[in-house]
């Protein structure tokens, strides 16, 4: 006691004498303990690192996707959160087969390549077209049908690096709509050029999109090099002739789920703060910064409320979605079957970005009480946050909510390699760095806690933005 008062003393001394005026409110003290036991806590680092060894790659509607769901449950129960259930999703099965290409001429060598998800396979015998390159997804759009007519189109945009990861959004439409594009005008295939920002040589997976009533044609991404590799080849030579051999098959839909947990709120239990991550990963990796990190950080957080002596008003709800990876189908089976009590939803955020360390958080609230929320959060600026702007998207699978009316928030993370490696052979444990894994959980766990406990009104929330 004579230590926690010399203290309080040493710190008033310190301070303008306006803050020593009032004692610490009650939540910043347990926001502050909970920091505390989340930076000591290696919880979250021993549930990626069970994940990723135990289960290792969960391709949606894959056995190894069940296997995940299975893991997550006896993990919830293990944890003791005070309940634990699933929810069935239905979720398209694609199988990856194998991709080769081949450059036939000018100069014949073999590139690394990958299936885009979702794509159709080629003929056994592979396609042979010559490659016609565009420096973008816009590019493509403007150009002339006969130019591209029985090619493979080749796009060939660049990935930025930056702390947001905004570099992702300004290229990925190449990725999921260059298919489509390229097929209206007559394209045999199409190989973008990886959504990634490494070096390395491999390439980087993801969803693409047919269209009904479009010719479905093969599409891969090939690694950064490569496409170097072929520029410097379409500078000697515009006539770059490539073979594409690739085996993926769609096999229909199956049963996989959502697996939720709850730490169930002391007066307002049937108020709802949601904290999510996705379950599933791609089949490359072993699923560790997408989206193991995600499972471990809200889980890790949850349980250290679920700890606590004194629960907080509103319930806390753990959701480990189902297949985001292949079209947020966890995240719309669950808006879907929780329609009903969607209004009782206070606030929802996501942890879908790896696992560096968090440097601000974003909100999408009634901007006329932004400022209460704002003092409410202060204790988070300890944990190294910013309080920033109120146009926060929440995540993939919570982005869906605001829709609804339901408020969100961004806890941002510094992504700048995390495009190096998703979608890789390289998502890997290795590429996690536990200390910063401790302050993405003490940041989620405060988040949590500080929500459950607030008095301020977020709603109504502006539903475009
Ligand atoms: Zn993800
Ligand atoms: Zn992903």
């Amino acid at each position: 006691m004579q230590k926690h008062c010399r203290i309080f003393l040493t710190t008033c001394l310190l301070t303008p004498l306006l803050a020593c005026q009032s004692p610490p409110k009650p939540e910043n003290i347990v926001a502050a303990q909970l920091q505390q036991s989340a930076l000591t806590s290696n919880l979250a680092y021993e549930l990626v690192e069970s994940l990723t060894v135990e289960v290792g790659p969960r391709l949606a509607g894959s056995n190894k996707d069940l296997v995940a769901v299975h893991w997550a449950e006896n993990k919830l129960n293990q944890l003791g959160f005070d309940k634990v259930y699933k929810e069935a999703v239905q979720v398209p099965v694609w199988s990856r087969g194998s991709a080769k290409a081949e450059l036939i001429s000018p100069y014949p060598q073999p590139i690394v390549i990958t299936a885009l998800g979702g794509s159709i396979a080629t003929p056994t015998q592979g396609i042979t077209a010559p490659i016609v390159r565009f420096d973008s997804l816009a590019t493509l759009e403007l150009a002339p049908a006969d130019s591209i007519k029985g090619k493979i189109v080749f796009i060939d945009d660049v990935t930025k690096r930056y702390i947001t990861g905004k570099g992702y959004s300004e290229t990925v439409g190449g990725r999921s709509k260059g298919a489509v594009a390229a097929s209206k005008k007559g394209a045999v295939a199409i190989v973008i050029r990886s959504i990634g920002t490494d070096h390395d040589r491999m390439a980087h997976t993801g969803m693409m999109r047919y269209q009904d009533g479009i010719t479905k044609i093969p599409a891969a991404a090939m690694s950064n090099p490569d496409a170097d590799q072929i520029n410097l080849m379409l500078k000697r030579d515009p006539n770059v002739v490539l073979t594409l051999t690739m085996s993926p098959q769609s096999q229909g839909d199956s049963t996989s789920y959502n697996v939720i947990a709850e730490v169930t709120g002391s007066s307002k239990p049937e108020e709802i703060v949601l904290i999510g991550a996705h379950l599933d990963s791609w089949d490359e990796g072993t699923g560790a910064i997408d989206d193991g990190a995600g499972v471990a950080i809200v889980t890790a957080a949850a349980k250290l409320i679920q700890q606590l002596p004194n629960k907080p008003a509103r319930t806390i709800r753990v959701v480990l979605y189902a297949a985001e990876e292949v079209g947020i189908i966890g995240a719309k089976a669950y808006a879907k079957a929780h329609k009903h009590e969607l209004a009782k939803h206070y606030i929802a955020a996501e942890s879908d970005f790896g696992a560096g360390s968090i440097y601000q958080i974003d909100y999408r609230v009634n901007e006329a009480n932004l400022g209460a929320l704002h003092q409410l959060s202060a204790v988070m600026t300890n944990n190294g946050l910013i309080l920033g702007s109120n146009t926060a998207s929440g995540g993939p699978d919570v982005s869906i909510l605001p829709a609804q009316g339901v408020p969100v928030a961004s806890l941002k993370q510094d992504g700048r390699d995390y495009f190096d490696y998703h979608h890789t052979p390289n998502d890997t444990l290795d590429k996690i760095d536990p200390a910063a894994l401790q302050q993405n959980v003490a940041a989620y766990v405060q988040f949590a806690y500080l929500m459950a406990q607030s008095d301020v009104e977020l709603r109504p929330i502006a539903t475009t933005q």
